[in-house]
């Protein structure tokens, strides 16, 4: 049986793929990503790897102690509050250390307008007349029934598949990372007034701000939720670090 000790990513972004190939090519640590299983074709990362939610906190909680983990290092997507949530709770019970794992927003440029969530940006929406590019996910689309009599183009990762309650939409699909050039090829062929984007963060989705501003398209920001409190690192390699030093 292997001595090294096992580290549970919770997993979903870039970081944590990066950061799985980190740990599977130094000694001491076996790395198993946790991914929620939610799009089609992910990129999989070194190590083992675990689909599907635990079925709550304390699922979470059996998992750490099924799995014998040492450490646990939240990667997840910084709009991914539930999971966040979750993992803190269940690493508190189980006496494990925990990182989190957190790319730096993007910094706030001027004329951004902030919103505090999606359904926030939504109503902004709902007595104007706009050709919106909607780059917040499928999860939250719903939140755009009764926006109004704007057009929303929306990009999704995997195709939308249920009906959307949104009347002038047209859909897209893509997975970053996104070019400068193209994004402002979308927003000049739909004739793009206002951008919506969560501050995701990370230069894999940066490009559509960059266009944005050189075509003069409005840019609707939604803030970050608050997550619990622990301590956190902004890369993979600092995450590596963090590990070595347990
Ligand atoms: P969420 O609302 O925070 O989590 C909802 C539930 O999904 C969790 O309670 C958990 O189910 C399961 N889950 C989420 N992440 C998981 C993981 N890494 N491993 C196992 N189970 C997970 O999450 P979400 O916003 O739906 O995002 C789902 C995943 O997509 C995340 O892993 C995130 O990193 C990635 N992602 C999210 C966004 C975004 O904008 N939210 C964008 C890009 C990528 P149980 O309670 O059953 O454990």
């Amino acid at each position: 049986m292997s001595d090294e000790r096992v580290v549970l990513i919770l997993g979903g972004t870039g970081e944590a793929f990066d950061l799985a190939a980190l740990i599977d090519a130094s000694p001491g640590w076996r790395a198993v990503t946790s991914m929620a299983g939610r799009t089609r074709r992910p990129r999989l990362p070194e190590g083992e790897v675990v689909f599907g939610g635990f079925g709550g906190p304390e699922g979470l909680e059996r998992c750490l102690a099924e799995r014998g983990a040492r450490a646990v290092i939240d990667a997840t997507h910084p709009f991914a509050a539930q999971i966040s949530q979750n993992t803190a709770w269940a690493c508190t019970k189980a006496g494990v250390p925990l990182l989190r794992l957190d790319r730096p927003p993007w910094p706030v440029r001027s004329g951004w307008r902030l919103v505090s969530d999606v359904g926030e940006a939504a109503r902004f929406f709902r007595r104007r007349e706009e050709r919106v590019f909607l780059t917040v996910g499928k999860k939250d689309l719903g939140k755009f029934e009764n926006a109004g009599d704007s057009f929303f183009l929306i990009r999704t990762v995997d195709p939308v598949e249920d009906p959307l309650p949104i009347k002038n939409h047209d859909l897209i699909t893509g997975r970053g990372p996104f070019s400068v050039e193209g994004e402002l090829q979308i927003m000049r062929e739909y004739g793009i007034t206002w951008l919506v984007t969560k501050n995701s963060g990370g230069e894999a989705g940066s490009g559509k701000l960059t266009a944005a501003e050189q075509a003069g398209v409005g840019v609707c920001v939604i803030e970050r939720p608050q997550f619990p409190e622990c301590e956190s690192v902004e890369t993979p390699t600092e995450a590596l670090r963090w590990l070595c030093e347990l």
